[in-house]
């Protein structure tokens, strides 16, 4: 089975709970776009020929544009973007944002190209994509995922207002621009929005608080270990640390730690930025383990923050965590999940735990498209920005929570169904006002 195979089956199921008709659940099984072509480009010094793939999935209106990450990773494939298109759809509708899901990527490692030379790339990409029409505010919206940045973002989001001088909102063509703290008027010419690159890790936190004491409990010091100590890894130790969890164990691609009295997350981050390459192998206030073997150590959460099924049918036995937190995106394979759901191990879902990153990348679009949603949080401050996104991961964790109830099924497949309700509710009730002025 392909990781779209399993997405496709969810859908399936989902769909069936609802009773949706076959003509609608062909279209989910189905995609917008696949696109795919190849772009000569200067990579460490040579003109090369990379491949580029953006696969758009299925929007509730056809007027909507559609919104995922857009990766610069070795290995990107068409086939391997569906799954997570497919899946961004999920946690668009979730939160009854005005989107479809989409995924894209080049395959390329970004390490191996200078500074000028990434720069080059961003730019020839969206000139591109715009020729195929497949990049806008109100067409299809990429952010940053693996190997990309604000940075991209920026030169992006720049190349493309050049190019389009007498359109509106142009800053809205991608998410995840940069922001300074400290000026405001340097963050209105960048674009970004305060707050968005804490948002994941913290919506994980808040989606595991709205959880607890309901799928499960935990004693008074809860212990976490987490794979990954990257963006999201590091800032959901972060906030479990300040809501009084003790990260007993952390990895990355390098190696691992272990410390079963804590280890303090200011003091390892200030390590690893002082490390070069950025690591927590050598932390002298922690021991050094395998980081296979982290993942089945005992904790009362684990957090896979870092890749795609690094939970399979191998080491499902083998975990002894009591939650299964998913940071990352794919984390569990789906004969892991029903090893775990045997073990009664919950699994906390990545189309919802994970979810906050896309909230607060609509709220910048929203900003930068003049939408005039209530939800959108207008203050430039971080603070403000994670209390509006909070509001609403506490308002989807507990609809799916109540569906979980109603269906008597797992999380992961409670968000599905809450998603599709959702996609139809839009779809029936037409364009929500605020976005009117953009798509109407
Ligand atoms: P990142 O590049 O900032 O961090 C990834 C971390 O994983 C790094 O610490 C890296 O060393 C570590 N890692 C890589 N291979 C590993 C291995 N074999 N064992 C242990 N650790 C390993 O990436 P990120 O933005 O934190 O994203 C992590 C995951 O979360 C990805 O699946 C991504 O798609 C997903 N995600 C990210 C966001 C976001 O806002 N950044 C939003 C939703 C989902």
């Amino acid at each position: 089975m392909t990781a779209w195979d399993n997405v496709k089956d969810r859908y399936v199921k989902a769909a069936s709970i609802l009773r949706l008709e076959d003509e609608i659940i062909s279209e989910l099984l189905g995609f917008k776009q696949r696109l795919s072509f190849d772009m000569m480009a200067q990579v460490n010094g040579k003109m090369e020929s990379l491949k580029v793939v953006r696969v758009r999935h299925r929007a509730p209106l056809k007027k909507m544009a559609y919104k995922g990450g857009l990766r610069f990773l070795k290995g990107t494939t068409l086939s391997s973007m569906e799954s997570h298109a497919a899946e961004m759809s999920v946690k668009c509708w979730i939160h009854e944002l005005p989107y479809g899901g989409a995924k894209g990527g080049v395959d390329l490692d970004p390490r191996q190209c200078s500074p000028k030379e990434l720069e080059a790339i961003s730019k020839k990409l969206v000139d591109e994509l715009d020729e195929r029409v497949a990049i806008g505010p109100a067409l299809d919206v990429p952010a940053p995922d693996v190997g990309t940045n604000a940075t991209i973002m920026f030169w992006m989001a720049e190349h493309y207002s050049f190019k389009h001088p007498r359109e509106f909102f142009t800053h809205g063509v991608v998410t995840g621009k940069p922001v300074v703290s400290g000026n405001e008027s340097i963050n209105r010419y960048l674009g970004g929005i305060h707050g968005r690159k804490e948002a994941t890790g913290f919506g994980v936190m808040r989606t595991l608080s709205a959880f607890r004491n309901k799928l499960f409990s935990f004693g008074e010091t809860p212990t976490m270990i987490i794979q990954g100590f990257g963006n999201v890894g590091s800032h959901t130790a972060k906030f479990a640390e300040q809501e009084g969890f003790r990260i007993i164990g952390v990895s990355d691609e390098f190696g691992a730690i272990h410390n079963s009295m804590g280890i303090s997350v200011a003091d390892l981050e200030a390590y690893c930025s002082a490390s070069k390459p950025r690591s927590v192998v050598g932390y002298p206030r922690a021991e050094a383990v395998d980081k296979e073997e982290l993942l089945e150590m005992p904790c009362d959460v684990l957090v896979p923050a870092a890749l795609e099924e690094v939970i399979t049918k191998d080491n499902a036995a083998a975990i002894r965590a009591k939650v299964i937190l998913e940071g990352a995106n794919g984390p569990t394979t789906p004969e892991a999940d029903e090893i775990l759901e045997d073990r009664r191990i919950v699994v906390v879902p990545d189309i919802l735990a994970n979810s906050c990153g896309v909230t607060v990348s609509y709220f910048e679009w929203g900003r930068n498209t003049d939408q005039s949603d209530p939800r959108i949080p207008m203050e430039n401050d971080a603070g403000k920005v994670l209390m509006a996104a909070g509001t609403m991961m506490d308002e989807a964790s507990a609809a799916v929570l109540r569906r979980v109830e109603k269906y008597k099924i797992a999380p992961r497949l409670a968000a599905y169904v809450f998603a599709l309700e959702k996609a139809e509710l839009l779809r029936v009730r037409r364009m929500p006002e605020y976005a009117m002025k953009l798509f109407g």
